[in-house]
């Protein structure tokens, strides 16, 4: 039995962001009132509970998802919107971890990730303006050589040819500030407004028969026999199999499980809009960006040209108050000619990092149970792809699941007590680091 507190971790942070006020919610009408039986139940309305919500209905499973607020309103709903290939970490690193063949499987799922959603984004016609291009903008000169050593690798072991790599005179063309000592452009990476496709994907779900619970928080979970048993705080779902996708959010829903991961808040802010000519002159492509700080900077303009800047971290489990002057001051030191702009919305949200930076995959209760968390701010695309890997694994595949499932995570030692101050002085380490660096 696993049940969860009443509140979670992070929870208060309510302020409205740029993407809610872009899309209006799914609002669903779907009232859990007594009991449902399922073949399936999904935990979570973020990207992972819906992907997988979705494939599993498209193999003949019924299903119903339990959301405890509103749909994308955990991290799918607030991120960066940039859609990565590949991992968090580098391609070279992960093979010294778990050797070449795993690697390039799990290259290979990442490369799957983005075609996945770029697919779904065009047979459901969802609007969520997706645009080419993520550029990693070099910070210290250290990076210079570690860019050529990627798009030399990569070409060599993965024929991957998407990388163009800039000097310092081209970067300050295509980005129009003094930071950056070079860049390196991936042109396989993508990037669009997160809540846009999380609700697009919902209303997918749900015109195809999944019944999908807001405002249903998930109490407990039950094994009865060989089933589950799913309790809320409206009602009973009786199931054949839960799938748990509570990412930064899970608390202690799935016991000693949290202690996998730690639970970090990152801050966005969106300008007003800026128009598409000064946008322009700031990212000359309209590429998104992230720098090579370990607490990275990381932006891009939306589809009606407000600069979405994001950086700052923080791990207690209350959100900083002021996150606005939190986030301006980077985005000032960043592009001091925005100094003066008009901030129209700020907001932050709750991720989840694993020591290795790979996500964590597993199954519980005799395979009655399946989850995936950890994505370690590279979720995006690899939460849809989680969805797939799961509705395989729970119709009788496990060999693409256990790419991730096979992966071994580190404890956080005593985490309930530990995480927060272990990352706490990580973070201060790294601060000083880059301080140093810079
Ligand atoms: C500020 C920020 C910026 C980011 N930027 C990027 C980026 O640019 N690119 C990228 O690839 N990734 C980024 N990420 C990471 C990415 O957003 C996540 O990895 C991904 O969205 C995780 O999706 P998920 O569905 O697993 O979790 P979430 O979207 O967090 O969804 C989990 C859901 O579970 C619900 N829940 C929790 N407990 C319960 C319960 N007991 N009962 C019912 N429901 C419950 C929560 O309410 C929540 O809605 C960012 C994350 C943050 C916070």
């Amino acid at each position: 039995m696993f049940n969860k507190n009443k509140t979670y971790e992070q929870h208060d942070n309510e302020k409205i962001s740029y993407y809610r006020s872009s899309i209006d919610d799914l609002n669903s009408q779907d009232n859990l009132s007594s009991t449902v039986d399922v073949d399936i139940c999904v935990i979570g309305g973020g990207l992972t509970g819906i992907s997988s919500a979705l494939n599993l209905n498209n193999k003949g499973f019924s299903v119903a998802l339990c959301e405890a607020r509103k749909i994308g309103w955990g991290a799918s709903g607030r991120n960066g919107g940039q859609l990565g290939i590949g991992m968090r970490k580098d391609q070279y690193t992960i093979e010294k971890k778990l050797g070449f063949s795993h690697a390039k499987e799990l290259w290979n799922l990442g490369l799957e990730s983005v075609s996945d959603v770029k697919n779904l984004i065009n047979i459901h016609n969802i609007n969520c303006h997706l645009v080419n291009g993520v550029m990693s903008t070099a910070c210290f000169e250290k990076d210079i050589d570690e860019y050529k050593f990627e798009i030399d690798h990569m070409s060599k072991n993965y024929n991957f040819e998407e990388y163009k790599f800039f000097n310092k005179s081209e970067i300050r063309e295509e980005i129009n500030s003094e930071m950056y000592l070079s860049g390196l452009l991936n042109s396989g990476s993508y990037h669009l407004n997160p809540l846009k496709l999380t609700i697009g994907l919902a209303k997918i779900i749900q015109q195809n028969g999944v019944k999908v619970f807001e405002n249903t928080p998930v109490k407990n979970i039950y094994e009865k026999g060989d089933r589950v048993e799913v309790i809320t705080n409206k009602g009973i779902i009786k199931a054949n199999k839960v799938v748990v996708a509570c990412n930064g959010y899970l608390d202690s829903l799935l016991g000693s499980k949290k202690n996998k991961f730690i639970p970090i808040n990152n801050y966005i802010v969106a300008t007003e809009p800026l128009g598409e000519k000064t946008a322009k002159e700031i990212i000359k492509n309209n590429y998104a960006v992230c720098d090579t700080r370990f607490i990275i900077d990381y932006y891009r303009f939306s589809e009606d040209w407000r600069m979405i800047f994001g950086g700052g971290e923080t791990f207690t489990s209350k959100f900083v108050k002021n996150s606005q002057s939190f986030v301006h001051k980077r985005m000032s030191k960043v592009f001091p000619q925005l100094k003066n702009v008009k901030i129209d919305y700020s907001w932050g949200g709750t991720l989840a990092i694993t020591i290795n930076r790979l996500p964590h995959f597993g199954a519980l209760m005799n395979n009655k149970l399946i989850y995936a968390f950890g994505y370690s701010g590279h979720g995006l695309a690899l939460s849809v792809l989680a969805g797939k890997l799961i509705s395989e694994y729970l119709n009788g595949d496990n060999q693409r699941f256990k790419f991730f499932s096979d992966i071994s995570h580190m404890s956080i030692p005593m985490g309930s007590v530990f995480r927060r101050p272990i990352y706490s002085s990580a973070i201060l380490y790294y601060k000083f680091r880059d301080y140093l660096n810079s």
